[in-house]
Formats: C-alpha cells, sequence, structure tokens
C-alpha cells in the first residue's frame, strides 16, 4: 500500500509517516499542493492524505483538479477541527473522508482502510496464490485454510508479491511500496524481512510459494 502524505506542517507529517511506516504502508510525503499534483499525474497511490491549507495550491483546488483528470485515487482530507463548509465542500469536490485536525493514529488508519476497502470494492479484496490467500478487507491470510498470523510489514509484503500476480517483483519495487522511498536499500533488511515470511507461508507445505530471483527479486508462484 502506498500513501502520498501532502502535509506542510513538519509535525504533522512526520507523525503520519512514521505511524503508518509501523503499521506496513509505503509513504511519501510531500509539503506542496502543486507538486502533488504533478506527482499525481504520473505515479498510482493507493490513497492520498491531503491538508486543505497549503502552499502552491490549496488541498480543495488539488482535488478539484484530480477529479476533473478522471483520477479516481481514495482522498482523504485533514482539515481545520470545526470547518464544516471546508468539508463539506471538499465531499462535495470527490473525497472519500475527512479528519479533523488533530487526529488519532488509530482513527487515520480505520479511516485509511475503510476508503481503500470500498474503492477497491468487496469483489477484490482476496488476492490468491495457490492455496494461499489474503483478505485486504480483513487482513486475514490463510494458506490450506489455516489461518497465518502476519505483522503488519509481512502483510505488505505478501500482498505486494501477491499484486504482482506471478511477475518477478524487483528489490527496488518492493522497497519502494513496503518501505517507502525514504528507505535506504542497501540495507538486507528485505532480506530477513522475506526469510520470516517464507517460515510463516512456506514452512511445512511441500510446494514453496516465494520464489528467489538471486539479486534481482522475488515472486510468488504456486505450481501450476
Ligand atoms: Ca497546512
Amino acid at each position: 500500500m502506498r500513501i502520498l502524505v501532502v502535509e506542510d506542517e513538519p509535525k504533522v507529517a512526520a507523525f503520519v509517516r512514521s505511524g503508518l511506516e509501523e503499521h506496513g504502508y509505503g509513504v511519501t510525503v510531500l509539503q506542496r499542493g502543486d507538486e502533488a499534483l504533478t506527482r499525481l499525474g504520473g505515479e498510482v497511490f493507493d490513497a492520498v492524505l491531503l491538508d486543505v491549507m497549503l502552499p502552491g495550491r490549496d488541498g480543495l483546488s488539488v482535488l478539484r483538479k484530480l477529479r476533473a483528470r478522471g483520477n479516481n485515487v481514495p482522498v482523504i482530507l485533514l482539515t481545520a477541527r470545526g470547518d464544516l463548509e471546508e468539508r463539506v465542500e471538499g465531499l462535495n469536490l470527490g473525497a472519500d473522508d475527512y479528519l479533523a485536525k488533530p487526529f488519532a493514529l488509530s482513527e487515520l488508519l480505520a479511516r485509511l482502510r475503510a476508503v481503500v476497502r470500498r474503492r477497491t470494492g468487496v469483489g477484490s479484496t482476496l488476492l490468491v496464490e495457490a492455496d494461499l490467500t489474503l483478505n485486504i478487507a480483513t487482513r486475514e491470510v490463510k494458506r490450506g485454510g489455516r489461518i497465518i498470523a502476519l505483522t503488519p510489514r509481512e502483510f505488505s509484503l505478501l500482498e505486494c508479491l501477491l499484486r504482482a500476480s506471478g511477475r518477478l517483483v524487483t528489490r527496488t519495487e518492493i522497497i519502494q511500496q513496503v518501505w517507502g522511498y525514504s528507505f535506504d536499500p542497501g540495507t538486507n533488511v528485505l532480506d530477513v524481512a522475506i526469510q520470516r515470511l517464507r517460515r510463516k507461508i512456506d514452512d511445512g507445505f511441500p510446494a514453496p510459494l516465494i520464489q528467489t530471483e538471486r539479486g534481482v527479486g522475488y515472486q510468488l508462484k504456486g505450481e501450476m
């Protein structure tokens, strides 16, 4: 899951970034509305957290422009508490939800899951490979009918591999999607995470699903 956070208050931006990263989201932070619009023109995100008062171009104007372009990425507006007019206008412009500042991380996570779930649609919340299933809505992972408990990071990693539908995903792609752009790819954190994930989903099963392309990346593939 990759989230674009457009927020010019460093404290709020840092709080949101660390909170989301801890829960396995990949996070990109921008401070300016005009930069956000440019970035959204060329890159796909799973959701956008959009502050209303921004330099360059305000959040409502970014949202208006985005929807005019036909971009339906889920957007949660970050508004000032009590500003009803702003919220109503935002929802009219096509925002999926709003959060009044200051907000708790648990509330942000709940709203985020809800908008992504709504946008993904019930029919496509289940990612499947062989006898492994991952439910995006309930965050339940099963292999051979057995429930597997994963950490948020392992869940994101598995989701990233499943979304590729059997395609090889490069190390860079995985790191960007699961850890975010700010992450230094020089460490062995990915190898360690794959090792842990493998232990949980492949150990004890006759056919391993995680395939390694040494130095290049990974793919999730069941036997045909
Ligand atoms: Ca602001």
